[in-house]
């Protein structure tokens, strides 16, 4: 069996719970600033909903990213976690005045504002706190992503931005209205994208929608092409860091000029260095299929059910002959399924499996559903 796990120290431990891999976690932020070392403008902000842990929150701050949110609680939670607010901008297609207040109170970087509407509120909550607010337009590109329905973002049918033709006039209001400074434009596609072309793509609208505006007098002083940058959940062992190197050298060779460029990574650097650790409760032969039943549900990690995303689950107590299991949790859903006709190793009541790759959108989107406590969470070192 081969595994990183230190599944001596998990025996005593009442499961379901999340196990983090800090080891990993660091490698993957010095592979991005890797990266980055030739581009002194170009700074990474950490999308905070893949997971807001504060343990994990307080390392990647440590290293020196921004952070990206969507929520005042996730702004919150980055500033309590040590993020810079220069260094925090706020997406979100509806944004409430106690959050937009919360923002301009801490000072955060920039507001990605999505529609006219939003942008004259900001105005004015900006102006009853003699404020000026810093702010991007987030524009909706009508890019479309080859990854999962359901997490795509940037075409014109998707609630996001403002779409591409029409962003000329609200950025013109932008520069019209008092406590607004307008500073540049904000994209994001989508996620778990795994093919480059469509940052490729992105990058030929920024530089079309860029080259307009500038010519209509409209001053673009940096981008945001947000993030999405995939994983490959199948091989968590193998490839255990996305590639970063072809997807920044896309962005290298496609953006047009030497603006300075945001990107708001989240499953790619958090997604690899999480599992989601549970025990099997029973083994049940149905009638066409072998059940290995855990105590881990949909609760803990929503991905499968919602999204139908594949996890690589491993058994890490049992050297047994491989064998097919369908995956399944304790919730009253049918849908509560992690995996059918998974190969493992021999299951036994109280073998740990690992659900591997659970770092990004697992623990953020765990829920009480069926009255079931939150899982804790451990970590490496
Ligand atoms: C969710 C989100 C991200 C991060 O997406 P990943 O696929 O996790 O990289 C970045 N920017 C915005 C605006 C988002 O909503």
């Amino acid at each position: 069996m081969t595994h990183s796990f230190p599944i001596l120290s998990f025996e005593g431990r009442q499961t379901p719970f999340y196990y983090y891999d800090i080891a990993l976690l660091k490698e993957t932020l010095d592979a991005i600033q890797a990266q980055l070392k030739d581009q002194p403008t170009w700074q990474v902000h950490y999308a905070v909903k893949a997971n807001h842990n504060p343990e994990l929150l307080q390392q990647i701050a440590a290293a020196g990213f921004g952070a990206d949110c969507v929520s005042g609680g996730e702004v919150q939670a980055a500033l309590d976690a040590g993020f810079r607010a220069k260094d925090i901008v706020f997406a979100g297609v509806g944004k409430a005045d106690w959050e937009i207040l919360l923002g301009l109170e801490a000072g955060i970087g920039r507001f990605n504002v999505e529609s006219a509407a939003e942008l004259r509120v900001i105005d004015a909550l900006a102006e009853s706190k003699g404020v000026v607010a810093p702010v991007s337009l987030r524009v909706n590109p009508d890019i479309g992503a080859h990854t999962l329905a359901g997490i795509t973002t940037g075409l014109a049918e998707n609630k996001f931005g403002i779409y591409h033709g029409m962003v000329d006039d609200v950025a013109r209001e932008a520069l019209s209205l008092p406590h607004i400074r307008f500073c540049g434009l904000h994209f994001h596609i989508g996620s778990q994208i795994l093919d480059l072309h469509d940052f490729a793509a992105l990058c030929g609208r920024i530089n079309e929608l860029t080259e307009r505006l500038e010519s209509e007098g409209i001053p673009v002083g940096d981008i945001n092409v947000g993030g999405g940058l995939g994983i490959e959940y199948g091989h968590p062992n193998s490839l255990p860091k996305a590639d970063f190197a072809s997807y920044f050298n896309t962005y290298k060779r496609g953006l047009l000029g030497d603006k300075p460029v945001h990107f708001e990574l989240g499953r790619a650097i958090i997604a690899p260095c999480g599992s989601l650790i549970t025990r099997v409760l029973f083994v049940k032969e149905g009638m066409a299929k072998r059940f290995a039943i855990v105590d881990a549900g949909m609760n803990d990690l929503v991905r499968p059910a919602m999204y139908h995303s594949m996890h690589r689950i491993e058994n890490l107590s049992s050297d047994g002959p491989k064998t097919a299991y369908d995956v399944v949790g304790p919730c009253c859903e049918s849908s509560d399924v992690f995996g059918k006709d998974v190969f493992l190793n021999e299951c036994h009541r109280g073998d740990l499996l690992a659900i591997r790759s659970a770092g990004a959108y697992g623990q953020s989107m765990a829920s009480q559903y069926n009255c079931r406590p939150l899982a804790p969470a451990y970590y490496s070192e």
